[in-house]
């Protein structure tokens, strides 16, 4: 991303945002309410488009490039699931949109479901399925287009504690298995320091400080920071 601003009428809400993401890494976007999270991964989704700046993703700029040719797949917090296709339908509809063959797409969907237990549920509808198990479908729709990389917007915060921990560290494992990319927005210090390769802590629609978990607990570059990944200070 470089030098991303992005404004909605008067009101600035991205104010020239630079960052790199590397191939394969996990980033975690953390800060305050309203701060602009949301709005920069759907730039970087193409669902918005940046008042000034620009995205590449593999070194080609994308400004131009429609969202569904990104390879980029998003996972909201509401699942926005379609309530009158069953699970299997809904994990599959985007291979079909695309126009898969029926044989990839059944392949497809058995393996995603295999990787997050949904096998048992795959002829239900989204009604018949816990918040967990929602959400576990929105990321199965996600793996069976087999994007490069992944925007989660702070995909856990509907779900109870319990489910937020299993579901945390179903992402973990399914990052260190696709060996994907994953952008993911959180305002929950412990995904962010357990789930995230980098961290990076947007105030007021400006980059913060970049850095590791431990980098940012450890030299938190100013008190804003410190007060937000909560170090001792
Ligand atoms: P976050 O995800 O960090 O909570 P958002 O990116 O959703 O923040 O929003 C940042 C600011 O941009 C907020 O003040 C919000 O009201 C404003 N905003 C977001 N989307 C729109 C929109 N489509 N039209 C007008 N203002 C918007
Ligand atoms: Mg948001």
């Amino acid at each position: 991303m470089k030098s991303i601003r992005k404004a909605f009428g008067g009101h600035e809400v991205l104010k020239g945002i630079d960052l790199e993401v590397k191939d394969g890494e996990f980033v975690i976007f953390v800060g305050p309410s309203g701060c602009g999270k949301s709005t920069l991964l759907r730039t970087i989704a193409g669902l918005e488009d940046a008042t000034s700046g620009s995205v590449r993703i593999d070194g080609v700029e994308v400004g131009h490039v429609a969202p569904a040719k990104r390879g980029i797949a998003m996972v909201f917090q509401s699942y926005a699931l379609y309530p009158h296709l069953t699970v299997k339908d809904n994990m599959g509809l985007g291979l079909k949109q695309a126009g898969a063959a029926k044989a990839e797409i059944d392949e497809k969907v058995a393996k995603a479901a295999g990787m997050l237990s949904l096998e048992p549920y795959l002829a239900r509808r989204p009604a018949e399925l816990s918040g967990g198990q929602r959400q576990r479908v929105a990321i199965g729709r996600a793996i069976v287009r087999e994007p490069k990389l992944f925007l989660f917007d702070e995909p856990l915060s509907n779900l109870d504690a319990a489910l937020r921990v299993n579901t945390r560290l179903e992402i973990a494992r399914l990052h260190r298995s696709l060996k994907a990319t994953m952008i993911y927005v959180t305002h929950d210090q412990v995904e962010a320091m357990t789930l995230a390769d980098k961290i990076v802590v947007l105030n007021a629609g400006r980059i913060e400080q970049v850095g590791s978990p431990m980098e940012l607990y450890n030299r938190p570059a100013n008190l804003f920071v410190a007060g937000f990944i909560g170090s001792p200070q």
